[in-house]
Order: C-alpha cells, then structure tokens, then sequence
C-alpha cells in the first residue's frame, strides 16, 4: 500500500477566512490527510482565543472534508513548525501566497525551515484570484470600524467577528 500522504497547512487564522478555506480545500485535493495547525506562540496578539480560532475553522472544514473525500484535522502547536510537521510525519506543508507580499517572509522561511528539515517540502498555493486580498488583519480592521466583513468570511465566522468587534467597542453601523 503506497504510503499515506500527509499535509500541514499551519497558520494563525484569527480568524479564518475564504482565502484561507479555499487553500485548504484545493490542498486537501492533493492529499490523503490534511492537517489544519493553529501556531500558539504566533507573537501576534489575537483576537480570537485558541480555542476559538480552533472550533471555527474545525466546523467549516467538516463540509470541505466530506466534498473533498480527505481527512482534515485540525490542531495546535507549540514552538518550531518543523518539528510539529515531523512529530504527524507530513511530507509537505501548504502554505498560501498571495501577489508580492507574502512572498519576501516566506522565501525566507523556507530558506530556514530547509536547513532544519530538507526532507520537507514546502509548496505554495497562489492564492485565487477572488481572495487575492483577503487577509485576516484586514477583515479585523474592517470589522472594528464597522464595515462589512461578508465578503471575506462564512456567515457564522462574520457573525462571531461581528460580536466580538462589538464586545471590543468597535464602530457600529
Ligand atoms: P500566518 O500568521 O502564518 O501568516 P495566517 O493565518 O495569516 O497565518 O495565514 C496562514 C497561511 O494562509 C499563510 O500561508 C498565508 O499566506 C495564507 N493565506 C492567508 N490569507 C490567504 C488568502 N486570502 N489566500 C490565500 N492564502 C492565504
């Protein structure tokens, strides 16, 4: 039997998005099994808990398992993202990319993150040309001044930044 082929696709999501979503589910394509891991030591300071940022996207990514027909877990993890990636024994791990800006951090990651483990690959999934401009940073920013966040977002995760904006005293239109 041809060995099982495991992916991790690691990142904040704070909160997820649909560019996020749509990574997940063109990697879970290519893949037997995808791991969705949440960075606790991110050195960003979130706005949505561990926990949190956890079950939101886990609920979304249920539906895209059963379409896809691949199994996507997610979990956390602590320190370095190569030695997550070698403890669930990926041989890949998916990373997003979009236009110019993602690039100069990540070429430099991967430079990194090669030294430490060349048997991983690294693979980069431009981003679609819809969420292009997604980013998480800026959907809370959006959110805080009272704009409208449903484009960027599934229903429930726009209806949970829209409280949490509100619970933070953010703009309200
Ligand atoms: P990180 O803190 O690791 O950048 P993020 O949650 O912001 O975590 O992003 C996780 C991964 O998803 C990164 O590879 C990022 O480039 C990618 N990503 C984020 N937004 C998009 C998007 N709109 N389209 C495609 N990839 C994206």
């Amino acid at each position: 039997m041809a060995k099982e082929r495991i992916a991790l696709y690691p990142g904040s999501f704070d909160p997820t998005t649909l560019g996020h979503l749509d990574i997940i589910r063109r990697g879970a394509k290519l893949v037997d099994r995808l791991v969705v891991g949440l960075a606790m030591n991110t050195g960003k300071s979130p706005m949505f808990t561990l926990e949190e940022r956890t079950e939101m996207v886990a609920y979304e990514v249920e539906k895209i398992s059963k379409e896809v027909g691949t199994i996507i877990e997610v979990h956390s993890f602590r320190g370095l993202l190569m030695h997550y990636a070698e403890q669930i024994g990926a041989q890949v791990i998916f990373r997003g990319l979009r236009a110019v800006t993602d690039f100069d951090y990540e070429f430099q990651m991967v430079g990194m993150n090669a030294r430490l483990n060349s048997e991983i690959e690294v693979a980069f999934l431009m981003a679609s040309e819809k969420h292009q401009f997604i980013a998480s940073r800026l959907v809370k920013e959006i959110g805080l001044m009272g704009g409208n966040v449903r484009p960027f977002l599934t229903p429930r995760i726009a209806e949970r930044l829209a409280t949490r904006c509100r619970e933070k005293g953010g703009i309200q239109r």
